[in-house]
């Protein structure tokens, strides 16, 4: 019999990228938000109204923007004086006004089996709030590298098996902040077109990654910190930026937004993202979903479904994916197993076993490995490919679920308490 267990990722083959360099983690209390707002994450039109603001008349500007374009995602100009082709004047006049800066890369993480890490921090809500800090995952694999970015600081929702549910900051990223995440790997990963590639590249010249169109990051999931579909417009306008042709030009049937169930705008998702689609359902029964999934209990598993049938583009070639977390003794018996296939009988589904990934203070444990086989048997004899997700970077709590950054919610003592410092400076 064919075995059925597969695994989607196996240990790196891709070379190590990423120049020289340390990162070192500065203080929270040093960080000076940046003084000028960047161009990173602008869509054409909002460019176009930047140039509009330092002089640049009408009919130069749609030429204008495709060269900023161009130098922002295609080279990851990080400044004005690289952009050779625009006029001196105008890259002085953009400096005056702009920057090209992305998050501040405060660490750097590398795992055993490759995974980087980032944890990047942001400017707070006011000026006086503390900086927020996200984390950012890349994950290299044999036939591709994927970089997993976040939507949110924290998340408003609170899956008990989620160790970014347990972290009560939320505020929404900007699509400057999103983009600005896959700006950030390709800066650190040496991915820009001309860029010296990265440290340890086993590719010979001739096969070189950007003579073959190959580029370290090759795919893109919405599945860090937060939940996308709660923060629509930002994460549309980002993913539109990350798919354009003429720019990162990363495919949207290599991007993948991963939501917990927000029914009302799955649709949306599909007309106006066009990515592929990641259901976490992690329960076949709406009693245990409403626990461990609680936005279940406003949408439940057969509102969730409906949606997914609906989902604009879906067919066999471009199917939904459901995430289904293996949680021991919780939701991984055989019976369980049956009952899932049968839920998603006549839609186009791939099943993505995840094992659970421990993080300090959970009260969960993963299923033992053969309850895991076990439960993809069943699946794959149903005719689905049911690949078990290959935990990466465990060790520096970068795999699915164990993202969490240091910011929290100032409580109203601690803002009271900072603004008294602040006026005594
Ligand atoms: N908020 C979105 C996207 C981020 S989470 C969502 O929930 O879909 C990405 C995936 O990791 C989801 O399927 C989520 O349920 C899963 N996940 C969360 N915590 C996990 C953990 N500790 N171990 C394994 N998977 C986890
Ligand atoms: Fe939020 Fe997704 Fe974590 Fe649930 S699993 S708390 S929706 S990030």
């Amino acid at each position: 019999m064919t075995e059925p267990l597969q695994t989607t990722s196996a240990p790196s083959t891709m070379p190590t990228a990423g120049p020289a360099g340390f990162v070192e983690k500065t203080p929270l209390e040093r960080y000076l938000p940046p003084a000028k707002p960047s161009l990173v994450g602008l869509s054409r039109a909002q460019l176009g109204e930047a140039l509009a603001t330092v002089g640049v008349p009408p009919a130069q500007r749609n030429m204008r923007v495709q060269q900023i374009w161009h130098w922002l995602y295609v080279r990851g100009a990080r400044d004005f004086d690289a952009m050779t082709s625009v006029s001196k004047e105008l890259r002085a006049a953009l400096a005056a006004q702009f920057t090209l800066a992305r998050p501040e890369v405060v660490a750097e993480q590398i795992s055993t089996d490759g995974t980087r890490k980032w944890l990047l921090r942001l400017p707070g809500e006011h000026s006086l709030e503390r900086p927020h800090e996200i984390e950012c995952v890349y994950i290299p694999e044999t036939d591709r590298g994927t970089l997993c970015l976040s939507s949110q600081v924290g998340c408003t929702l609170t899956c008990p098996f989620c160790h970014t549910g347990t972290q009560r900051l939320v505020r929404n990223l900007t699509p400057g902040e999103i983009v600005g995440q896959i700006m950030v790997a390709r800066d650190r990963l040496g991915d820009w077109l001309g860029a010296a590639r990265g440290r340890g590249n086993a590719r010979s010249s001739a096969d070189d990654g950007e003579k073959s169109g190959q580029r370290f990051v090759s795919n893109i999931v919405m599945m860090g910190m937060g939940e996308p579909l709660y923060n629509f417009e930002a994460v549309r306008d980002a993913l539109l930026i990350a798919a354009d042709g003429e720019g990162i030009a990363i495919s949207k049937r290599r991007i993948t937004l991963s939501t917990s169930g927000v029914v009302s705008n799955i649709a949306r998702a599909g007309a106006e993202i066009g990515c592929m689609l990641a259901v976490s359902l992690h329960a076949v029964r709406d009693e245990l979903r409403n626990e461990l999934v609680p936005l279940n209990r406003k949408y439940p598993i057969e509102q969730l479904l409906d949606a997914c049938r609906n989902y604009p583009g879906l067919s066999n070639a471009r199917r939904i994916t459901f995430e289904y977390v293996m949680l021991k003794d919780v939701n991984d018996s055989l019976a369980e197993a049956k009952a899932l296939v049968k839920l998603l009988a006549g839609i186009p589904a791939k099943i993505n076993l995840i094992p659970f990934n421990p993080w300090p203070g959970t009260r969960y444990e993963c299923s033992d490995w053969e309850r895991i086989e076990k439960f993809s048997e069943v699946i794959f004899n149903a005719g689905y490919a049911s690949p078990v997700r290959t935990p990466r970077g465990r060790d520096i709590l970068a795999a699915c679920g164990q993202l969490k950054s240091a910011s929290e919610k100032l409580s109203a003592r601690e803002r009271l308490a900072l603004r008294a410092m602040a006026m005594t400076d």
